[in-house]
């Protein structure tokens, strides 16, 4: 950051913004963006909003043994150009205590919100005590934002008994009430894992019923606009969804560890590719304004912050001896997707020298896990690893039936897979447990090598968790579907299936990973019951699932 200089800072108090009362600010060295003190020049001073600048909540996330992050963004008319924000930077107070009505302030300070990240406010917070949770909150201009909950890490060789949290994601607004995302806020965990699909890229879907595989629904919500390409675009459907009370329960009762799939930026893009064939220079300009509204929405470290089309959001955490996490990003390094990203039967280039992840990430992927000396691994990402036959469809008209595949899944990226599964059995046997979704609906499984390629052994070698979504797909369809029964019958692998909406919840020990598929019968209707159902458990050191 280039120092800003106080003169100038000093000659321009008084000067308000549109709406707003000039004046002179007090205040604590800031703790971002300001390393020398200063304010910058055009700072809004003694900003008023005359109703709440927090309606996009609160959230937490990436934490340490010393700290985490804290996020807000004010916008007190969060559907309206910038917000209804001035576009200057207006400074933000916030306090992190060790109690829920801050009797114990244990940080606090000053943190700048620019327009040019839509007045978002990321605070590293450290020096914090490692283990425990904390509150926090934000003040600007005379108003207080809601109180949100994190949590420090475990020191690095702390022994650690037990360890829960949550995965979820696939949140349309337009397809299913955020139930779901009540119901996490009201679970013990110790974090959520955000596995992507944050918002969906496409338009209004218009007057009338919402059709979702198959089913109609009347009164549903509504997108505001057609598909999203600018960065105002991203920004006001960030603020529709995280409008939700819901979802602002969610991220105020514990941190989280956010990672995106395709819907953040467009449906299925990989790596420099979007699905309509743009040209790749020119889909960039897309990609980087999507992952700048993307940084500026999530509570994550300035390590992520974009630097153009690219940022860095593989990253690992260690809680004390119990997990390591490996949270990938397998959209930004990826080839693109085989046979026009359809269902396909695989040929010879689905297993040929091809990665989802990318050379340098599988390389810290592989180093960590073999480095890894605590009793569990999390590898937490986006799409399916199983080698799950999707669909068989005959090739032609009375022809065999031939197994398919989704190539924007691990089965289009064969010999990565293969490398990441050689990794697991030789260097973690009996200690990986995978985390992802993106398919919308629950599925748990083992994982084998090549599990219907030739010479195949059929060999347990890791399991996978896939969460449900939390909204995509509407009330769904169960599990005795006709899909359902397929993918049961063909894959005997896969232990569970059901198109529901909820999320995972897992319960760790040092003797047994446990994961529970809960579930929601209704997210179209408020009100939604919670149920669990499925519940596995793998014991350590022992891979495959078995009913618990
Ligand atoms: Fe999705
Ligand atoms: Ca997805």
């Amino acid at each position: 950051m280039r120092p800003f200089d106080r003169r100038h800072a000093l000659q321009l108090l008084g000067a308000g913004g549109v709406g707003l009362i000039g004046g002179l600010i007090g205040g604590l060295p800031f703790a971002a963006f300001a390393q020398d003190g200063a304010y910058p020049r055009n700072l809004l001073t003694d900003p008023k909003f005359g109703t709440d600048p927090f309606t996009l909540g609160v959230a937490s996330g990436d934490p340490a043994s010393d700290g985490f992050v804290i996020w807000t963004r004010l916008a007190p008319h969060p559907l309206e150009p910038y917000g209804g924000m001035a576009l200057k930077p207006v400074a933000v107070g916030w306090e992190v205590a060790e109690d829920e009505h801050f009797g114990t302030v244990a940080a606090k300070g000053e943190a700048l919100a620019h327009p040019e990240l839509a007045h978002s406010v990321h605070v590293e917070v450290a020096g914090l005590k490692p283990d425990r949770p904390y509150w926090y909150r934000f003040h600007v201009g005379g108003e207080d934002s809601m109180v949100g909950r994190s949590r420090t890490l475990p020191a690095a060789g702390a022994k650690v008994q037990r360890l829960r949290f949550a995965a979820a994601g696939c949140q349309h607004y337009e397809q299913g009430l955020y139930t779901a995302w009540r119901h996490i806020a009201e679970e013990p965990v110790d974090f959520v894992f955000h596995y992507g699909d944050y918002i969906y890229e496409g338009a209004d879907h218009g007057e009338g019923p919402l059709k979702v595989n198959g089913r109609s629904y009347d009164g549903m919500r509504r997108h505001v606009g057609g598909e999203i390409y600018t960065l105002d675009d991203y920004r006001r459907r960030y603020a529709l969804y995280k409008s939700d009370a819901d979802l602002k329960a969610a991220h105020a009762s514990a941190p989280f560890w956010m990672s995106f799939d395709d819907h953040e930026v467009d449906n299925n893009w990989a790596s420099d590719f979007d699905q309509d064939g743009t040209p790749p220079e020119v889909f960039l300009f897309r990609r980087a304004m999507a992952m700048q509204a993307y940084y500026e929405h999530m509570p994550l470290r300035r390590a992520s912050m974009p630097q153009g089309s690219h940022m860095r959001m593989y990253r690992g955490a260690r809680y004390g001896d119990l997990m390591s996490a490996f949270v990938l990003d397998t959209r930004q390094y990826r080839a693109d997707q085989l046979y026009g990203d359809t269902l396909a039967a695989l040929g010879p280039e689905a297993f040929a020298e091809r990665s989802i992840m990318g050379a340098a990430q599988e390389k810290w992927l592989y180093d960590g896990l073999g480095a890894s000396d605590t009793r569990w691994n999390l590898i937490a990402h986006q799409v399916m690893v199983m080698n799950l036959n999707q669909k068989k469809q005959p090739v032609k008209k009375g022809a065999d039936k031939v197994a398919t595949y989704s190539m924007d899944q691990w089965p289009g990226y064969m010999a990565n897979r293969r490398r990441l599964l050689d990794c697991i059995e030789k260097r973690c046997p009996g200690n990986v447990v995978n985390v992802r979704g993106d398919a919308h609906r629950h599925y748990a499984g083992d994982l084998v090598q090549d599990a219907d390629a030739p010479g195949a052994d059929g060999k347990v070698i890791s399991s996978e968790f896939l969460a449900t979504s939390i909204a995509s797909g509407a009330d769904g369809l169960g599990d005795n579907d006709a899909y359902s029964r397929q993918v049961r019958a063909d894959n005997a692998f896969l232990k569970a299936t059901t198109d529901q909406r909820g999320y995972l919840l897992c319960d760790v020990t040092p003797g047994e990973w446990i994961g529970e598929l809960k579930v929601v019968d209704k997210v179209t209707t408020p009100g939604g019951k919670l149920s669990t159902y499925a519940r596995f458990a793998i014991e350590n050191g022992k891979p495959g699932l078995h009913r618990a």
